[in-house]
C-alpha cells in the first residue's frame, strides 16, 4: 500500500496552527493543579453554553456519557421503549439498553440519512418514553415534522449532536429543539478535544439539575456528600477542558471551510454519473462532520483509493439492527430497507477544515480514473 497522500483526518495539521495557544493553556491547568472538574471545566461549561446560546451546560466524560445521563434524566428505564434511527453509531441505541429500556429502531431517509418522522410515527407505542434524533454526519434531521409527532404524543426528544456542533436547521441550531442535547468533544468530531469530552445542553433549568447530579454520583450540586440517588461518575478533566475553550472560537470558521470544501467536492464530482454528492436538507445549515457518497462497487473503489495513498471510511459498514449485538430483535433487510441498502453504497471522504483543494481534486481524479479504467 502506498504512503497516506490524503488523509481521513488531519489533527496534527490543526494542532500545529494554534500551537502556541494550546500549549499554554495546557501549562496552565498544570500549573494550578485544576486536573478534574475545578475552573477550567466551569469556564468551559459557560464558554460553551454562551456560544450556543443555551442555558445549561452540563460537562461530561464522553458523548455516550452525555446521551445516558440524558436519558436517566429523562426517567428511562425498565419496561420503556426508545425511538433512534437504524442509522447511526452505536451510542445512540446501546445507551437505551444500559437505562434498562428496549432499543425501537426507525428507518431513515434515504438522501438525508436522519430518521424518517413517517417511520417514527409507525413505532410509537403506549410504552414509548423518548426519541432520539441524531444529526447524522452534520445533517439536521427533519426537526419540524419530528418535534410535531413529539408534541402529539407527549414525548420528549434527546437530540445527539456528536457529529453536528452548531448545525442549524430553518434559522434555529440543532441541540436546541429537544429537552436536552448531547455532544461528544472525541478529537476527530467538529469541536474535538485532546482526549475524551462531552457534554449535555438544555435549556431547562430542572433536568440541568438532574443531568448534573446524575453525572455527579447523585450527588447535590451544592455538596457533594449529599447523594440523593445513585447516580455514576462522568466527568470531562481539566486539560480537555482548557484545550477546547482555545478551540471553540474557531469552531465556526472551521465549519464554514468545511462547508466550502463540500460544495467544492460536489463541483468536481458532478460529472461523475457514478457517483451520488450529499444532499442538503431544505433550510438547513449542515456542518459536514463527515462528507459521504453514494457509489457504484464501493468496495473496489475503497480499495483503489487506498492504493492511491487516500484514506476513505464506511459510516457505517453495517447499520445498527443488522449488529451481532441486536440479533436478538430479530430484524431483517425488509424491516428497513433504506438502512439496509445505505450500508453497501456509502464512502466518506477526506474532510476536515485544513484540506486543501489540490488534495480535493487528487482524489476526485483517483475516482475518475476508478470508474475510467475498472
Ligand atoms: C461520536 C458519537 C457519539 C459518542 O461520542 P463519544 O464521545 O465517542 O462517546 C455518539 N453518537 C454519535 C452519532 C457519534 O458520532
Amino acid at each position: 500500500m502506498s504512503p497516506v497522500i490524503v488523509p481521513f483526518v488531519d489533527l496534527q495539521e490543526q494542532y500545529e496552527r494554534i500551537r502556541a495557544d494550546i500549549d499554554t493553556a495546557i501549562s496552565s491547568v498544570m500549573h494550578d493543579g485544576a486536573f478534574i472538574r475545578g475552573k477550567y471545566v466551569t469556564a468551559f461549561e459557560n464558554d460553551f453554553a454562551h456560544a450556543y446560546g443555551a442555558r445549561n451546560c452540563i460537562s461530561v466524560a464522553n458523548g455516550t456519557d452525555a446521551l445516558f445521563v440524558c436519558l436517566k434524566s429523562l426517567g428511562v428505564g425498565n419496561g420503556d421503549e426508545v425511538i433512534t434511527p437504524a442509522h447511526s453509531w452505536i451510542s445512540s441505541s446501546e445507551v437505551i439498553t444500559q437505562a434498562g429500556a428496549k432499543v425501537v429502531f426507525a428507518d431513515v431517509e434515504r438522501d438525508y440519512y436522519t430518521t424518517d418522522p413517517l417511520r417514527i410515527a409507525e413505532k410509537i407505542s403506549h410504552r414509548t418514553k423518548a426519541i432520539i434524533v441524531v444529526h447524522l454526519f452534520g445533517q439536521p434531521a427533519n426537526m419540524n415534522a419530528i418535534g410535531a409527532i413529539a408534541h402529539e404524543n407527549g414525548l420528549p426528544i434527546l437530540e445527539d449532536c456528536a457529529q453536528s456542533h452548531f448545525a442549524e436547521v430553518d434559522g434555529r441550531r440543532v441541540g436546541l429543539y429537544g429537552t436536552a442535547a448531547a455532544f461528544s468533544f472525541y478529537p476527530s468530531k467538529n469541536l474535538g478535544a485532546y482526549g475524551d469530552a462531552g457534554a449535555i445542553i438544555t435549556q431547562n433549568d430542572a433536568f440541568a439539575k438532574k443531568a448534573a447530579a446524575y453525572a455527579r454520583h447523585g450527588a447535590d450540586t451544592d455538596n457533594k456528600h449529599d447523594h440523593k440517588i445513585e447516580g455514576m461518575n462522568s466527568r470531562m478533566d481539566g486539560i480537555q477542558a482548557a484545550v477546547l475553550s482555545v478551540k471553540l472560537p474557531y469552531v465556526h470558521q472551521w465549519n464554514a471551510l468545511r462547508r466550502l470544501h463540500a460544495a467544492f467536492y460536489n463541483e468536481l464530482l458532478d460529472s461523475v454519473e457514478e457517483v451520488e454528492t450529499p444532499m442538503e436538507r431544505a433550510g438547513a445549515f449542515h456542518v459536514y462532520h463527515i462528507y459521504q457518497i453514494r457509489c457504484r462497487r464501493r468496495d473496489s473503489l475503497r480499495r483503489f483509493l487506498a492504493e492511491k495513498g487516500i484514506a476513505t471510511a464506511v459510516h457505517y459498514p453495517v447499520a445498527l439492527p443488522f449488529l451481532t449485538a441486536y440479533e436478538y430483535l430479530g430484524h431483517k433487510a425488509h424491516d428497513f430497507p433504506v438502512a439496509y441498502k445505505s450500508q453497501s453504497e456509502i464512502l466518506s471522504l477526506p474532510m476536515y477544515p485544513e484540506l486543501a483543494g489540490n488534495q480535493q481534486r487528487f482524489v476526485v481524479d483517483a475516482i475518475k480514473e476508478f470508474y475510467r479504467t475498472g
